[in-house]
């Protein structure tokens, strides 16, 4: 039998804290004692936040985002230019884009990339209900920005995109690759240099 060291309640938040991205078990034990002496302003928030989280988030039929309305708020906002449609892996990604602040659109959130190794498929992805919610858009949509990572998987899935939209009229983008802003050209590696020459554009 293992030693313990705290009660089965502080031991089961510090073992549920570990799963979150980016924390450990070292970490996972900090956070958990941080939320207990902090027990009124912080953990009984945080529990009652969590709960209401759980109870009221919904997934985006149109889109595939969350929040806690559906259609979700970026879908439910007339603002947006209608005529361009952002594709992302994730989320997270959108939620990136929303705070670069640089065009004021509406997603597409695939939920992944195909990646045959790890047995995903078109399938698994909201792949198909892209290509309908252009196609049913009668034109309104001209333009669909593949915002995907650049990586393998990541450009395998924006050209399968590509060609299931081939032959809907619609003009696909992909974003540049290149130097990131502020970036020094000795610091970048060979393959974001080689691209960076490659996606030039005039001055
Ligand atoms: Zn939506």
């Amino acid at each position: 039998m293992t030693k313990r060291t705290a009660g089965p309640e502080i031991e089961r938040l510090i073992q549920l804290l570990a799963r979150l991205p980016g924390l450990g078990p070292r970490s996972a034990r900090r956070a958990a004692l941080h939320l207990i002496k902090k027990r009124e302003q912080l953990l009984a928030p945080l529990a009652a936040a969590a709960a209401d989280a759980a109870e009221t988030v919904k997934i985006c039929s149109t889109c595939g985002s969350v929040d806690t309305s559906d259609p979700c708020t970026i879908c439910a906002d007339s603002r947006r230019d209608p005529h361009m449609l952002v594709v992302v892996e994730d989320v997270g990604d959108l939620w990136a884009l929303e705070r670069a602040g640089a065009i004021a659109c509406r997603y597409h959130v695939l939920g992944g990339v195909l990646s045959p190794l790890d047995g995903v498929g078109p399938s698994d992805l909201n792949i198909a209900t892209l290509v309908s919610r252009v196609a049913e858009s009668k034109g309104a949509v001209r333009e669909v920005i593949l915002a995907v990572n650049a990586t393998v998987e990541g450009q395998t899935t924006a050209h399968y995109i590509a060609e299931q939209l081939a032959e809907l009229g619609v003009k696909v983008t992909r974003l540049a690759h290149g130097v990131p802003v502020g970036g020094e050209l000795d610091y970048l590696d060979e393959g974001t240099l080689a691209a960076a020459i490659k996606s030039r554009s005039l001055l």
